[in-house]
């Protein structure tokens, strides 16, 4: 189909500085954890968006030194030649889709961990770090010849970027960076020229851009990633203080050929990465603006904002706001999002459902995987498109058994590669579970998991959609007349209190009674008896909070029980831990930590600490020696009970075909697979990934089971960059 002509300005080129990028869609800088160390990864997971249409395609935070060193967390590096060859390779695959590449040089002076290099950064004023206040960080506070090396750092990096093939460098002065460690006040105690003012503290980052403008500006362009609010009051920076007279003293330099707008900072970078449970598509529209209409029409202004919607981004550009439509996130979940527009295929567009475990998988020190997109970082090791599948050589019938997140993603993929699928679910709706989960308070955008695959499903004429189905049993399996079976049939929460930290149900904790009640109770209607609410949380993740929240609303008087040492405390992977912190405070949820429940009756529910036994090892029997055990107990008011404390397989049907393996062939059935959280719940990620993975992989001689994939790592005998022993590159003063 042709694009709608309302696009057309979405693929209208934009100049700045030498380059001029073919359309109006930036990939931003964003993390992967590929880094510099994984390079078929990273260049093929970069190149997939520029073949997908994004202009430019940049990097994640790119050290330029190894005083600059964020181990573990795996990042793109430019400190030496070795670097310049696996970053050469991401280049190479974004310009043979006609598109930029970007590099994002940073260094991070206080909050630089150092744990693989052992050197010490620099910074402004030699104090300990408030992003890492547990680990012991400090900078060494720079003289001014140490001010010089460090621009001279910034420099070297450049050239190395430069060789290495990209098109631009943009100069982190966001997320607590350096520069910005220069401009703010509460970093900033300097009395020389580079402190005390703002044009003073301001010095250091215009004279690093008039650096690299001098070095490599006539070739490459020369951008800056900046906040304009760290959103965390006075002494940092805030918007109508010191963040737009910034903007107008580097705009005044003429230093910048273009700016990527942000807010949030490195201690709360979900301010900028705003999940969608707390920010809504365009978040930072107003801080944008402003700096938009600062630096007017010659030097363009990036916006962010989960953009996913044409019309929003059109909205965009023509108010003012923007003249480049920048995603993270929205780039991951559909690289082909641009060509999607571009071809008026716009409901295909796989749009991002603001989860952040893209995020949560950098913020575990692992490699970048998305739950929209589970073909995301599996482009180079696995071989895996987002838009092409294999066709089946040999297509057969397949009974897929239950249209949750595992289901539908496998049926979808199976439908694709040509095999003839019959998509069989008891619910009267496509979804599972997750139907339910796009119901909880804030998770409306989740439900994009559904519709996208619904609307690919409908879409294929090989595959027929059986929904409100009597539950299938083995016996139905069997005699159902298809080739092969996959069971996706799913999980449900416990509903006697089992959970991790005893791993046994809890006394007296039984839904079956009035007082106690699952999540899929309670979204299903069950009446929540009295006004005093526990929602006992072993789960950790976004279902506890969605409950204690969901009932907060109803005007129940809610504590929130769990044992982990923080509330949902898997969000601090997600960055949305501090916005729900403030949620529980704001709808006055009270909540207690490192607690596990010993038994409920209808009133009271009896709790215990975890350490409540001795730290010291003593003899508690003759020959026995042990923590002095205590039976403290501390007891709440509890009208009524959630359990939201682990889930558990919907394993029988499974396990009877299993067992029935005898009678497989009688019936023609010539195998039986499992996916998804009837295998093992997991986060839906996994289910869809599970389901996906099946899919590619049908034909493989065991497709239970991954086939390998490419590890990058070094292998013994193989040369690195550089070797022990080579010079240091010269970047003090001489
Ligand atoms: P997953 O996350 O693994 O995809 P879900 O729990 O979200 O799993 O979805 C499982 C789906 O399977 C649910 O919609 C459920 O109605 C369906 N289901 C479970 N058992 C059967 C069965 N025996 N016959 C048909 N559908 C089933
Ligand atoms: Fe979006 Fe979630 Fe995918 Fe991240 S993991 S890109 S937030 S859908």
């Amino acid at each position: 189909m042709a694009r709608n002509p309302k696009y057309d300005i979405l693929f209208e080129p934009v100049t700045f500085g030498p380059k001029t990028m073919r359309n109006r869609f930036w990939q931003t800088s964003h993390c992967t954890g590929y880094g510099s160390d994984r390079p078929g990864t990273q260049a093929r997971f970069r190149g997939m968006k520029a073949e997908g249409g994004w202009a430019v395609v940049c990097t994640e935070f790119c050290s330029i030194h190894p005083e600059s060193d964020e181990y573990p967390w795996h990042s793109a590096r430019l400190w030496d030649d070795g670097d310049v060859v696996n970053l050469r390779y991401l280049c190479d695959e974004v310009h043979r889709h006609r598109s930029l590449a970007g590099v994002q040089l940073w260094y991070n002076g206080m909050h630089s961990p150092c744990l693989e290099s052992r050197e010490v950064a620099r910074g402004p004023s030699g104090l300990p770090s408030n992003v890492f206040p547990e680990r012991c960080l400090y900078d060494a506070a720079a003289d001014e010849d140490d001010i010089r090396a460090i621009i001279h750092m910034y420099v070297l990096a450049a050239k190395r970027a430069e060789q290495a093939g990209f098109d631009l460098v943009e100069v982190s002065g966001a997320d607590s960076t350096l520069p910005m460690q220069f401009l703010e006040r509460r970093y900033n105690r300097r009395s020389d020229r580079y402190g005390g003012s703002l044009a003073n503290r301001a010095r250091f980052y215009v004279e690093v851009m008039a650096a690299l403008k001098q070095a490599v500006g006539d070739r490459l362009a020369v951008t800056t990633r900046f906040e304009t609010d760290t959103i965390n009051g006075e002494c940092r920076i805030q918007h109508f203080d010191e963040g737009l007279h910034f903007v107008e003293l580097m705009h005044s330099e003429g230093v910048c050929d273009l700016w990527a707008v942000k807010i949030g900072d490195y201690e709360e970078w979900g301010e900028d990465a705003g999940s969608s449970r707390f920010r809504k598509t365009n978040w930072m529209r107003p801080f944008v603006s402003h700096v938009k209409s600062i630096v007017g029409a010659s030097v363009p202004v990036v916006s962010n904002g989960r953009f996913t919607s044409p019309d929003d981004m059109v909205t965009a550009l023509r108010s003012g706001q923007c003249d480049v439509i920048g995603a993270a996130r929205p780039s991951i979940a559909d690289p082909f999002l641009p060509t999607k527009i571009a071809e008026g295929r716009v409901e295909d567009i796989r749009e991002c459902i603001g989860c952040n475990i893209c995020v949560s998988r950098m913020q575990q020190q692992a490699l970048l995987s998305c739950t929209q997109n589970p073909t995301s970082g599996e482009e180079y090791r696995r071989g895996w498109h987002p838009e092409q599948f294999e066709p089946a050589a040999d297509p057969c019938s397949v009974l897929v058994v239950g249209a949750g997140p595992a289901g539908m993603e496998c049926a979808m993929v199976l439908g694709k590669r040509g095999y003839t699928v019959h998509l069989r679910d008891c619910a009267p709706e496509l979804g599972g579970h997750w139907r339910d989960v796009a119901r909880y308070p804030r998770c409306a955008e989740y439900g994009r998991l559904i519709s996208y695959r619904q609307i690919q499903l409908e879409k294929l004429r090989n595959v027929e959609m059986h929904l409100g189905v009597t539950a299938m049993t083995a016996d139905d399996v069997l005699q159902y007349g298809a080739d092969k079976v996959v069971i996706a049939t799913g999980a449900h929460w416990a509903t006697d209190g089992l959970g991790a930290e005893v791993h046994r149900p809890v006394a007296g904790a039984d839904a079956e009674c009035a007082e106690v009640l699952t999540p899929e109770q309670i979204m299903s209607g069950k009446r929540v008896v009295g006004e005093k609410v526990v929602v006992l949380d072993g789960d950790g993740y976004f279902t506890g909070v969605a409950m204690a929240e969901l009932l907060a609303d109803q005007g129940k008087a809610v504590t929130l029980v769990t044992n982990m040492n923080m509330v949902a405390e898997f969000s601090k992977y997600t960055m949305e831990m501090p916005n729900n912190k403030r949620m529980l405070h704001e709808k006055g949820i009270r909540f207690l930590t490192n607690h596990w429940a010993h038994s409920f009756v209808p009133g009271r529910l009896r709790l215990f600490y975890l350490y409540r036994d001795s730290a010291g090892l003593y003899e508690v029997e003759p020959g026995r020696w042990g923590r002095r055990t205590s039976d403290e107990l501390v007891d709440l008011e509890c009208d009524a009970l959630v359990l939201v404390t682990a889930r558990v397989p919907n394993g029988a049907l499974y396990a009877d075909l299993k067992a029935r393996r005898a009678e497989w062939q009688r019936h023609e059935v010539q195998a039986v697979y499992r996916i998804g959280d009837c295998h093992a719940p997991r986060q839906a990620l996994n289910a869809i990934f599970d389901g996906h993975r099946l899919a590619r992989e049908f034909e493989s001689a065991h497709p239970q089971h991954p086939l390998p994939f490419i590890r990058e790592r070094q292998i013994w005998g193989h040369s690195t960059i550089p070797q022990r022993g080579d010079p240091r590159p010269a970047v003090e003063p001489v």
